[in-house]
């Protein structure tokens, strides 16, 4: 057993007045709400007062590692960030792995809870359960990449973990992400850069050398070296260990689902890029997260041409696919120059590269024109286009500046009705795959807390057309397997919703879940783990109702801001049909899609507006505001 004492513990850091309070995590509220974004949502929830300002210093951010966050659990390397979104106005939470989490807790946390504003930059220090304020002026003008080299330097500690925002997040670019190394590991989405720029604290600098404690060691031992035969013993570990998520690219294209040109063809006149061609051309090496077999990030590196030497780390099917699909991107050096651009910046690739194809299409419809874009051409594929986004973004000069309030408040000013042509829910972009003959799949990202994404309710598990009896086993309900009917998609996408909310916090990755495929962790499987490291008692079932509880806890946050049924919404070019391929002609039908709303709002406990009914809040112990409030007490 590891040392107990001061650890998992919970500081509550006022950045204007420089206190901190240093607490343990309520036995109530690891029960209830595990760790990581569960904890995370309950002080998120009881902290923020609706509609405030997610740039003023009233807006918490909140760090959450995960309840068996560097235990040795197979993948559980997560931390998650919260508060509330300058991308979206809604709820605005982010997962990374790599090892800060781990180091977090090594020294004694598992969770900040970062109030109001530093009068000046600053970062923190926080090694073996001291904090300390430091002096951040001299990282004002440096990049992700030179920041996260001088604080080592500066430290004199190789094994010091760092999260740090870049010039994107300082110049408060609403999709500027927390960076947690030199690529491949960051809070992307909804903007918790911007929010940490606003706060004036330029980086969270980590060191721990205590264990993490564990109540039943040889209990986590036997379930881990279980967990990890499963997690190995897959097809899918081996085609993820390869391809990570690049996969999807071939895949999208096999199925006619590219969303080329913005989404306005889904089959588009070209061999198109081939992942392959990328590992043989261009990969070096793999890395992976703290306690993780996959080994999914890709290192790479360009041998020759004008991009020779640049070298990176990660790169994802939903910002590559983006730029490739979307935008038309043709070749595979500019789109590493992008990521290499967008982890120097500090911005979300996924956004970043969604915006950059909108912004084609909207300079084809002759909406926007060289006058608004600083004289760059937005034509489909243009490297100049792809990369001076990035520049005039986080600079904010040009159409960057404009982008960089976020797509609903960009679009305010363009007009001309720009969001008929984005694909999105709630003013976040969704994923680069054509989703509409993937009924499922598309519900899980319309009706995302965070916005339209795929990592918190995606039924992927739909792209293996899987016999009824076999989604039974897993799901407790038979799921017609073809992807095009609306039938039966309405409870994977609450299930899937549960097991994404409980795997980020537990603090394992969704590719050693079943979110991912069915041979991987589930809800047994994590209660299992939780129970030996908490001596908290949890059956499948029950931690699956923690899932509930957390994510109800999620739309209560969103309804508090003004989301209901009306933001459900379809994007208006997925009622087009399809023009081409193997699902030629599928288009999403409104009537089809209600019925199905009604289906999820009626499993998930809320009302026909999507508001969390009495009665389900009751059954999840979320209908005492005060009991909330105290156990999430600052
Ligand atoms: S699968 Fe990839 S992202 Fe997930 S823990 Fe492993 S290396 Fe990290």
């Amino acid at each position: 057993m590891g040392e107990q004492r001061d650890m998992n513990q919970i500081a509550v850091i006022d950045l204007a007045t420089r206190e901190t309070k240093i607490r343990p995590v309520p036995e109530k509220l690891r029960e209830r709400f595990l760790g990581g974004r569960g904890i995370n949502m309950a002080f998120l929830y009881s902290l923020v007062e609706p509609k405030i300002d997610p740039l003023g210093s009233e807006n918490p951010l909140i760090f959450g590692a995960g309840a068996l966050t560097g235990t040795g659990e197979v993948t559980a390397a997560r931390l998650n960030i919260s508060a509330k979104s300058p991308e979206t106005g809604i709820l605005g939470d982010g997962s990374m792995g790599g090892f800060f989490g781990p180091e977090l807790r090594k020294a004694g946390f598992d969770h900040l809870v970062l109030l109001n504003k530093s009068d000046k930059p600053i970062y923190l220090l926080i090694q073996d359960g001291k904090i300390e304020f430091r002096d951040a002026s001299h990282l004002e003008d440096l990049d992700i990449h030179q920041t996260l080299g001088t604080l080592r330097q500066e430290l004199n500690d190789r094994d010091v973990q760092i999260v740090c925002i870049g010039p994107a997040g300082r110049k408060l670019v609403a999709f500027a992400c927390v960076c947690g190394g030199y690529g491949g590991n960051a809070v992307g989405r909804t903007g918790m850069g911007a929010v940490m720029g606003s706060k004036n604290l330029w980086a969270v600098v980590v060191r721990g050398k205590r264990s993490i404690p564990c109540a039943d060691t040889e209990r986590l031992l036997r379930a881990v070296k279980k967990h990890y035969k499963q997690v190995t013993g897959t097809k899918g570990f081996h085609a993820t260990s390869i391809y990570g998520t690049l996969i999807r690219l071939n895949n999208s294209r096999l199925l006619g689902l590219e969303g080329g040109k913005n989404f306005q063809v889904n089959v588009r006149d070209t061999d198109g890029l081939d992942i392959d061609d990328f590992l043989n051309q261009y990969e070096i090496g793999k890395k992976a997260c703290f306690g993780c077999p996959i080994h999914c990030k890709h290192v790479w590196r360009i041998k020759t041409g004008d991009l020779a030497g640049l070298t990176g780390i990660g790169l994802e099917f939903n910002a590559a696919g983006a730029l490739h699909f979307m935008a038309e991107c043709e070749d595979w050096e500019t789109i590493m120059a992008f990521y290499d651009r967008c982890n120097r910046y500090g911005l979300d690739v996924a956004s970043a590269s969604a915006y950059i194809a909108i912004l084609m299409e909207l300079y084809d419809r002759k909406i926007i024109s060289k006058k608004d874009t600083g004289g760059i051409e937005y034509n489909w594929g243009s490297r100049d286009a792809i990369l001076g986004f990035l520049d005039q973004t986080a600079k904010r000069e040009h159409i960057g500046d404009l982008m960089a309030r976020g797509l609903l408040k960009a679009a305010e000013t363009i007009g001309h009705d720009m969001m008929k042509y984005v694909v999105h829910s709630k003013g976040l972009t969704i994923e680069a795959r054509d989703l509409r003959a993937h009924k499922g799949q598309l519900l899980g990202e319309v009706v995302s807390s965070r916005g339209g994404d795929h990592l918190r309710g995606r039924f992927t598990m739909e792209d293996f057309h899987l016999p009824p009896k076999v989604t039974e086993a897993i799901m407790g309900r038979p799921v017609p397997p073809d992807p095009r009917s609306y039938e039966g998609k309405a409870w994977p996408t609450v299930w899937t919703e549960r097991l994404c909310a409980v795997v980020d916090s537990v603090g394992i990755c969704k590719f050693a879940s079943k979110w991912m495929s069915p041979g991987l962790l589930g809800f047994e499987e994590m209660a299992e783990s939780f129970e030996a490291v908490t001596a908290i008692p949890k059956t499948g079932q029950e931690i699956m109702s923690d899932g509930e509880r957390i994510y109800t806890l999620e739309k209560l946050f969103n309804v508090r801001e003004g989301i209901s049924r009306k933001d459900d919404k379809v994007p208006d070019r997925y009622h087009e049909p399809l023009k081409y391929g193997p699902y030629q002609g599928e288009s999403i039908d409104e009537r089809e899609f209600q019925g199905m709303l009604n289906e999820y709002y009626d499993l998930s406990g809320l009302d026909e507006e999507g508001k969390p009914l009495a009665e389900t809040l009751k059954r999840l112990e979320l209908d005492k505001e005060d009991e909330l409030r105290s156990m999430a007490s600052v």
